[in-house]
């Protein structure tokens, strides 16, 4: 529990509708849930519906429905539940707006195409990620109207050449050089939608989250994420980037991988018994038992999770081809 003294924790599970959720969403839910849960905090579900093309209703019921029904309960969110409603992304661009207008001074049009940023001469990063050369910000107020006229540009963030680094509550010691490693990055999209770069911070920030739980994909995108926190003089949350799940062989899961969806899991598995399955896939029971997420917060342990991928034993894969 955490001490009186301590600032109470606020955690978060920020998923996307794109897609039914599969396991390793689902862990992602958990863990967050029993992090906050084990210290005595709360619970924030935020849509990340940003992307209205790739965000569907249907999903985003099903997402709800499924973490109900595992047992995983929220004290804020979604909709409007909760003091720092809407809940929805795609419902906060009033409230982005007052933060963007702090980061004008840094923000810069870009107009460079796909096919320009990813020129054969651009470098490219360790994570396949092409860094931002910065050729548009230098244009002139001239050049800008010019090629306003052209096409609508993304708007991009001048970083400042310095490194950022973290301790993060798994993966350990983490840092990035920001003009080396990450560049100028888009803060908003030529179509006018908020960057999850952004958006991410403004909400958890806004929110008062303490903690932020999610895959570790997400590791290298956290210095660029801090420094944003730091510019708008907002508190920086902890993080933990959690190991993601894989498939027998080592392929990530992905929701195109519809045998593992929560549609079919939940065919086959009691929420006590799936609980009791990712309880001991992230190293917190000896062997898959029976357990309610509640019971499973009272032994939780971060130290107990892994810092690598966990490739799912194919025995679970068996039980579900049974089907
Ligand atoms: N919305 C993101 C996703 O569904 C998660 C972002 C985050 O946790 O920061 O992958």
């Amino acid at each position: 529990m955490a001490e009186n003294t301590k600032q109470k924790v606020k955690g978060r599970f920020a998923p996307t509708p794109s897609g039914r959720m599969h396991l390793g969403n689902l862990m992602c839910a958990l863990l967050a849930w029993l992090s906050a849960k084990s210290q005595g905090g709360s619970m924030v579900l935020r849509i990340e519906d940003l992307d209205r093309e790739r965000s569907l209703e249907k999903y985003r019921t099903l997402l709800i429905e499924d973490l109900d029904w595992l047992g995983l309960s929220f004290e804020e969110g979604p909709g409007e539940n909760g003091p720092c409603a809407p809940y929805d992304q795609s419902r906060r661009y009033p409230i982005y707006e007052q933060d963007y207008r702090r980061l004008l001074p840094r923000i810069y049009p870009c107009f460079c195409s796909r096919a320009a940023l990813h020129a054969a001469s651009a470098p490219h990063l360790s994570d396949g990620r092409v860094l931002y050369s910065g050729v548009c910000r230098t244009l002139t107020e001239q050049q800008r109207k010019e090629r306003m006229r052209l096409r609508a540009p993304a708007y991009r963030i001048a970083v400042e050449d310095t490194v950022i680094g973290f301790t993060d509550g798994v993966q350990g010691w983490y840092q990035a050089s920001l003009a080396q490693e990450c560049g100028d990055f888009i803060v908003r999209r030529a179509d006018g939608v908020l960057a999850y770069q952004l958006a991410v911070v403004l909400d958890d920030a806004r929110m008062g989250i303490t903690q932020v739980v999610r895959g570790r994909d997400l590791l290298s995108s956290t210095p660029q994420q801090i420094w944003l926190y730091q510019l708008l003089g907002f508190s920086v949350p902890e993080f933990y980037h959690i190991p993601l799940l894989t498939d027998p062989e080592g392929k990530r899961l992905s929701k195109r991988d519809l045998d593992l969806d929560l549609g079919i899991l939940r065919q086959t598995y009691r929420p006590q018994q799936l609980t009791g399955m990712l309880g001991y896939l992230c190293g917190q029971l000896p062997m898959p038992q029976p357990i309610t997420p509640a019971e499973l917060a009272q032994r939780f342990d971060w130290a107990k999770v892994p810092r690598q991928d966990i490739a799912l034993p194919r025995s679970l894969l068996s039980d579900l081809s049974k089907l």
